[in-house]
């Protein structure tokens, strides 16, 4: 829901003050629309539906992974394809993955949404406008921005969505935002951001030089710069930085690649997420084995470090795999 377009609806109908906030409120808690606003006027609820619409976003598909998985496609009202994921745990975690952008201008190489072609940055209200949709299916409490798009590229509208998410249930120590280390906006998240909010860097390699040939992003901002930026972040709110690193074969996975990045990250500021790389076509994944080494090499160099669980791979809901193009592929599936 465009929340500025409410206000100054309702602000030009003369209602009082108050308003606004009483629909955000119920939006947030995943009523289904205006009419389960009962604390508003009928006849008010009838124009609002007519007035504003409910969502920025309309549902194109929605499909569930055999694990639970939950992918949507959107689409905004100028056309351009969006995709979100909820993923729910065992735990209780139930995990949002929100699209800061339609594609991404960025080019990793193992990545599927950098083959799309870019849309443009979201609004803050076609970021929440995701999370209330998987809202209204159920309770969420984690929010990750590791969707479509680069959201250092688009950072005031993520920030302005995430600071509305402890409304809809998910706290700012819940909340991650990833970025490739796109210095400008990282510098500005690192300096002005108070909120608790948890910072990830996808690295995917110890060297500048390796680094460059498979994100050409890091041609522009190399290692050093946005290390120090992440540096400062963690001594600034206590945190550790997430570090992701996606396991590519005879790529970045060998024992002397996790003995650099060891070197490289130091015990104190990092937490590793190794990541089973889901096929995009361009390489193959390393082996359970290969990625058990370089899990043991790394925590004898004293560095946190997990495995991430792969979700949703058979949808097409998995790490870099969003690339908003149901229709060929259901149509493939079907045959
Ligand atoms: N642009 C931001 C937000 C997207 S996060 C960023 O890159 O951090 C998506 C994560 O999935 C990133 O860590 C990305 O590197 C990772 N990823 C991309 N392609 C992948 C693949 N094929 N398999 C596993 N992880 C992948």
């Amino acid at each position: 829901m465009d929340l500025l377009l409410l206000d100054s609806w309702l602000k030009e109908r003369g209602e009082p003050g108050y308003r606004a906030l009483q629909v955000w409120e119920w939006a947030a808690r995943g009523v289904p629309g205006y009419d389960a606003m009962t604390n508003l006027p009928r006849a008010l609820r009838e124009s609002l539906d007519a007035a504003v619409p409910f969502s920025t976003l309309a549902v194109e598909t929605q499909r569930e992974s055999s694990d639970g998985t939950i992918k949507v496609l959107f689409r905004t009202h100028d056309g351009h394809p969006v995709e979100a994921v909820l993923m729910t745990y065992r735990d209780g975690r139930r995990s949002l993955c929100l699209s800061s952008q339609s594609g991404c201008p960025l080019t990793c190489t193992f990545c599927a949404t950098g083959q799309m072609a870019f849309g443009r940055n979201l609004t803050a209200f076609e970021i929440l406008d995701q999370a209330l949709h998987f809202r209204r299916l159920g309770d969420v409490n984690h929010a990750v921005f590791m969707g479509m798009g680069e959201p250092m590229l688009n950072l005031d509208e993520v920030l302005r969505a995430a600071r509305r998410l402890p409304d809809v249930g998910i706290t700012h120590r819940r909340t991650t935002i990833s970025t490739v280390g796109w210095l400008p906006g990282l510098k500005k998240f690192v300096d002005e951001v108070d909120e608790p909010i948890r910072l990830a860097l996808s690295l995917h390699a110890p060297t500048d030089e390796l680094r460059s040939a498979i994100m050409p992003v890091n041609e522009r901002y190399p290692l050093d710069a946005v290390l120090a930026e992440c540096r400062k972040h963690a001594a600034r709110v206590n945190r550790r930085v997430f570090v992701e690193y996606v396991m590519l074969a005879d790529v970045n996975d060998s024992v002397e690649h996790a003995r650099a990045l060891g070197e490289l990250l130091g015990p104190d500021d990092f937490k590793v997420n190794l990541i089973p790389y889901n096929p995009t076509g361009m390489y193959d994944g390393s082996s359970r084995d290969r990625i058990a080494a370089f899990r043991d090499a790394l925590s004898r160099a004293r560095v946190p470090v997990t495995v991430r669980l792969t979700r949703g791979r058979d949808i097409e809901a998995a790490c870099g795999q969003l690339a908003a193009a149901p229709r060929e592929r259901v149509g493939a599936n079907a045959r």
